[in-house]
């Protein structure tokens, strides 16, 4: 996948901006995926094409092996369920103006599953992410970051994606916090046979989670392959950098 950014600056000065250059990486289903890289290199630029907030000019993104790329709004449609990001900032996928039962039950509403039905199915998915039930009738800014970024993580599983797209979910929070939603999201991984993008600066983090490794630079993967191997015997240069700036 290839996408830039044209910048409009002052005074007419433009700039473009490559912010991804033909990143090519492979997902395998059930297993969870590391994109690790400095900040600026491209990671979250990558993960929006795959779920459309950014539109690649070139490239091609295999789902099951159909190109999500060139599909309409319509044709993505049936994707949007099936594939679910979570955010750094858990305000990006939470209206401030709904409450929390709101903003775990819409989705699975809007594709035809009866009121009821996603009613039952946050509550259980409240239960999984540790959060009382009172919380369906509570409001986003009533909660702390670990807790709005647990509830941004139920109003995604509500969906039961297939793959879940999680663009630095802990980054946020403080290290206990940080250890209780990787405890999380291991656990909802092995009971749900979930597939996922976890995406990370941090590589202890990424070393605790995931089976397989992605490291990209300057909008370039450079180098992949199991967790064991890429972070035990580095290929790329780069890699062995990254790995050596760890205090
Ligand atoms: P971080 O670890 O800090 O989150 P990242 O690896 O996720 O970084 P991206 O957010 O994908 O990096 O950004 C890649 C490059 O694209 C950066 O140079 C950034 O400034 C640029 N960029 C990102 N979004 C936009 C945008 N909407 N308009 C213009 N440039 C952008
Ligand atoms: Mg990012």
């Amino acid at each position: 996948v290839t996408k830039t950014y044209q910048r409009g600056g002052w005074f007419g000065a433009r700039a473009v901006v490559k912010a991804v250059h033909a990143a090519d990486f492979t997902l395998n289903k059930g297993e969870t995926l590391g994109l690790v890289g400095e900040s600026g290199s491209g990671k979250s630029t990558l993960a929006r094409c795959v779920v459309r907030l950014v539109e690649p000019e070139r490239g091609e993104i295999l789902f099951h092996g159909a190109d999500l790329r060139p599909l309409s709004r319509q044709g993505w449609l049936p994707y949007r369920k099936r594939i679910q990001m979570v955010f750094q900032d858990p305000y990006a996928s939470l209206n401030p103006r709904r409450s929390v039962g709101r903003a775990i039950t819409e989705g699975p509403v809007t594709h035809g599953v009866p009121p009821a039905e996603a009613r039952a199915r946050a509550l259980e998915l409240l239960r999984l992410v540790r959060l009382d039930e009172s919380a369906m009738e509570r409001f986003p800014h009533e909660f702390s970051g670990g807790q709005r970024q647990r509830i941004g993580l139920a109003r995604a599983l509500a969906m039961q994606p297939e793959l879940l797209i999680a663009d630095e979910p802990v980054s946020a929070l403080d290290v206990s916090v940080q250890a209780q939603v990787l405890d999380l999201l291991a656990e909802i991984r092995q009971r749900l046979g979930l597939t996922m993008l976890f995406i990370t600066h941090d590589l202890r983090v990424a070393a605790q989670i995931c089976d397989r490794i992605a490291v990209m630079q300057h909008g370039a993967i450079v180098e992949q392959g199991p967790t064991a191997e890429v972070f035990g015997a580095p290929k790329h240069p780069y890699t062995r950098a990254l790995l050596d700036s760890i205090p």
